[in-house]
């Protein structure tokens, strides 16, 4: 197995128009009695975001329509010699297909060459963008009969794989597939599921910490292998993975008059006029032999699964020999002809090879041709019904494999050829077809009934979406009510660390659902390259996240996600909690210092996006700033480097607070940038905040507040510390020397002696 990374092919490229709206708030109205003192200066009714409605984002809309104008879109590269490596002699690989990018795979049987496998790679046929943005490139064999002969990894941008698992366990989950037919709907089970008793045809065992990227490439797997299979192998429009079956009890004895009156058997009958009319124009001679109305060819098709028309046919033992012989899930359909055995016309005559695909014969169902080879059954007329008109015929077996569903109109269609000119002569063809279309309660139907691959982890991660959607539901009336929530301040204390427990513990370590600089990256490159969303959809609690994250960003700013929903952030606050206990003094980082390397963070994220947008596998190199791969994602269980480097940020967190996130996160960065959008000032204030009172900005944490008391909501991280002091009389300084001077000039009571 081998393993390269390479640039992008050039491609197409494709421009898309964009409209961007934002919300704005009216004005706020305040309930009496909400705040402390009717001079407190409450939510600002300021729309926020102006700047950036007007001017940055339709700037940064043209250059992302101008990147998706300019940057090409994946495709495979592998050329003949590449290939020879992969399938060496005695194999062989021919030409590469006109029409599809495949490669058959040939190898020399009794003297002549048949072919092995068609080879191709996954991202030419079915480019489904992983977590890192980027679709896997996969290089499948798949056998004519639909089984995969190998499966191996050209390249990938797999975040989790990349400096995280190691690309091995995926090489080891691909392997997986050499076996297993593309006629199945493979799914990914949990680490092991095969060898704890899930269906071994059907199940491929998940890695564990890589479930969402797993599942991408199993789809990417199965939806290139479908597109070959449709068109190289003869599969069925969309029934892959049905199975259809006649319903074996259902048998009513009926002649051949009956069966064609139902159209159960169906006939085609071409005449001399028909064909004429047919070839009019095309240059051929007209034949002067036969009169117009003289039968050219006369066929009888019938689908023969079916007891009523398969045994009024061919009789009980013959039929039951043939299901035998055709084993669940196949089908056979029957075309007789009755022209003379050597006439030209006849498709089925003297010149037919047993065995063969008929060239003369086509089925098709949904437009899309199926494949259908002669069975060589012995050809005695003995035992067939009664009235059948003699002549040549053969069985046409279908396999399941085509995802033929008898059930739907299928068409059989006959082509007659005549020639044209005298000397260099070019042959003419004309097709002929006849539509079955077979009651559909002849049948029964299983196909599970799943839906597309993507609701796979919806279905299996629901109760994880449940307790997730459980947290975002109290946590917003509680964000909502803030009076409320910090009325009890040790009761809010209490909550609030539990909530940062099950954010950790749950979300980040259970879930999997750290929120990530990948997924960004992802989006850029989905946008630029893939135009492709679709795996955001494998990742089902991330998504939630996301959008709970987005829609909160719009009403309170960033602090909803960072200071309650971020697993490492909680890890920090966490960690953080242990400077007390170990003597260790917080570090105040001077002012002009603290503003300038708050810029550093959006630095980072530019740098990373910027590579991103422009295809350079620094993205994935940049985004490493972010320890959540190591510290939430892989528990700490990665090489030392990453390991040192998330423990650093953890212990620097004991000098300098919070320090990654407030100056070095670029997911915190662009929830921040996003953030400026949103409607409401929602934090209280006070007209003595900042001038003369600096409580609320000496106790906050974060250097959220300004010395004039102005909250920064880019920098808030919504710990409500300062929400708790305003709302308490007996920490809020004015509010302190507001009572004590009401009691100093309340009037004493005359001592009365
Ligand atoms: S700044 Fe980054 S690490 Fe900190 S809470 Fe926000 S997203 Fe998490
Ligand atoms: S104390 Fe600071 S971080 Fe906390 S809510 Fe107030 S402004 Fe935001």
């Amino acid at each position: 197995m081998i393993f390269w990374d390479r640039g992008l092919a050039p491609s197409q490229s494709r421009t898309a128009a964009l409209r961007f709206h934002t919300a704005r708030a009216g004005s706020f109205t305040l309930r009496q009695g909400d705040q402390p003192r009717a001079d407190a200066h409450l939510p600002s009714p300021l729309p926020r975001g102006g700047w950036w409605a007007t001017r940055a984002c339709p700037l940064c809309l043209a250059l992302l329509a101008f990147l998706l104008a300019i940057l090409p879109a994946s495709a495979g590269q592998l050329d003949r010699a590449a290939l020879e490596s992969h399938f060496p002699p005695p194999l062989v690989v021919g030409e590469k297909d006109g029409a599809l990018p495949v490669w058959p795979i040939l190898k020399q049987q009794a003297g002549a060459y048949e072919v092995f496998a068609y080879a191709f790679e996954s991202v030419d046929l079915a480019p489904i963008p992983g977590f890192g943005g980027t679709p896997p490139d996969l290089l499948i064999a798949l056998a004519p009969d639909g089984t995969f002969r190998d499966v191996k990894v050209i390249a990938h941008r797999e975040p989790v794989f990349l400096e995280g698992l190691g690309s091995e366990p995926l090489f080891a989950f691909v392997e997986q597939y050499a076996g297993l037919s593309a006629k199945q709907a493979i799914r990914v089970g949990r680490p092991n599921a095969r060898a704890a008793g899930a269906p071994p045809q059907t199940t491929v065992d998940g890695i564990s910490m890589a479930t969402a990227s797993t599942r991408v490439i199993n789809q990417s797997i199965l939806a290139s292998a479908l597109v070959v299979a449709r068109g190289k192998l003869g599969f069925g429009a969309a029934n892959v993975g049905l199975s259809v079956q006649a319903k074996p009890g259902l048998y009513e004895p009926l002649g051949l008059p009956d069966l064609l009156a139902r159209g159960w058997v169906k006939r085609l009958t071409v005449t001399n006029a028909q064909a004429a009319v047919a070839f009019k124009g095309s240059g051929v001679a007209e034949s002067g032999e036969g009169a117009a109305d003289a039968v050219l060819t006369d066929l009888y098709v019938a689908y023969l699964n079916v007891p009523t028309i398969g045994r009024n046919l061919l009789g009980q033992a013959r039929f039951d020999a043939l299901m035998r012989e055709l084993g669940p899930d196949n089908h056979a359909v029957m075309v007789l002809s009755t022209g003379p055995a050597d006439a030209p016309e006849n498709p089925v005559g003297e010149r037919f090879v047993l065995g063969a695909v008929p060239d003369r014969l086509a089925v098709s169902q949904s437009g899309l041709i199926v494949g259908a080879r002669d069975m060589a059954v012995e050809r005695r007329d003995a035992g067939l019904a009664e009235g059948l008109p003699p002549g040549n015929w053969s069985i046409l077996r279908i396999d399941q494999a085509a995802g033929f569903d008898p059930s739907a109109p299928w068409v059989l269609a006959e082509t007659i050829v005549r020639e044209r000119g005298q000397i260099l002569s070019e042959k003419i063809a004309r097709t002929f077809p006849v539509e079955t279309a077979l009651p559909a309660d002849l049948f029964t139907r299983a196909k599970p009934d799943d839906g597309p691959s993507w609701t796979d982890p919806w279905r299996a991660r629901a109760p994880e979406l449940a307790a997730i959607g459980l947290m975002l539901a109290i946590l917003v009336p509680v964000l909502a009510r803030q009076r409320g929530l910090v009325a009890h301040r040790r009761a809010f204390a209490a909550f609030r660390l539990a909530f940062l427990a099950l954010t950790l513990g749950f979300v980040g370590w259970s879930a999997q659902a750290q929120l990530s600089i990948v997924t960004l990256v992802g989006l850029v490159r989905a946008a630029t390259t893939t135009h492709d969303l679709a795996f955001l959809l494998y990742d089902p609690p991330s998504l939630v996240l996301w959008a709970f994250a987005l829609a909160t960003l719009l009403v309170w700013g960033r602090g909803t996600f960072c200071g309650w929903l971020c697993p490492f952030g909680a890890l920090q606050e966490f960690v953080a909690l242990l400077a007390r206990p170990l003597r260790i003094r917080q570090v105040t980082v001077p002012a002009g210092l603290d503003r300038a390397l708050r810029q550093l963070k959006y630095g980072v994220l530019a740098g990373i996006l910027g590579a991103a947008a422009a295809g350079s596998p620094l993205a994935d190199s940049l985004s490493e700033v972010e320890p959540f791969k190591t510290a939430i994602t892989l528990s700490f269980v990665r090489s030392g480097p990453f390991v040192a480097y998330a423990a650093g940020l953890l212990v620097l967190n004991l000098f300098v607070y919070k320090g990654f996130c407030r100056y070095l996160c670029p997911l915190g960065a662009s929830l921040a940038l996003v953030g400026r959008l949103r409607v409401l000032d929602w934090i209280p204030r006070r007209a003595e905040c900042g001038s003369p009172c600096q409580l609320c900005k000496v106790r906050c944490r974060y250097g959220a507040i300004a010395p004039s008391g102005r909250i920064d909501y880019p920098e808030c991280f919504q710990c409500m510390d300062c929400v708790t002091i305003i709302h308490d009389p007996a920490q809020c300084v004015p509010q302190v020397v507001d009572r004590k001077r009401k009691r100093r000039s309340a009037p004493h009571p005359m001592a009365v002696t």
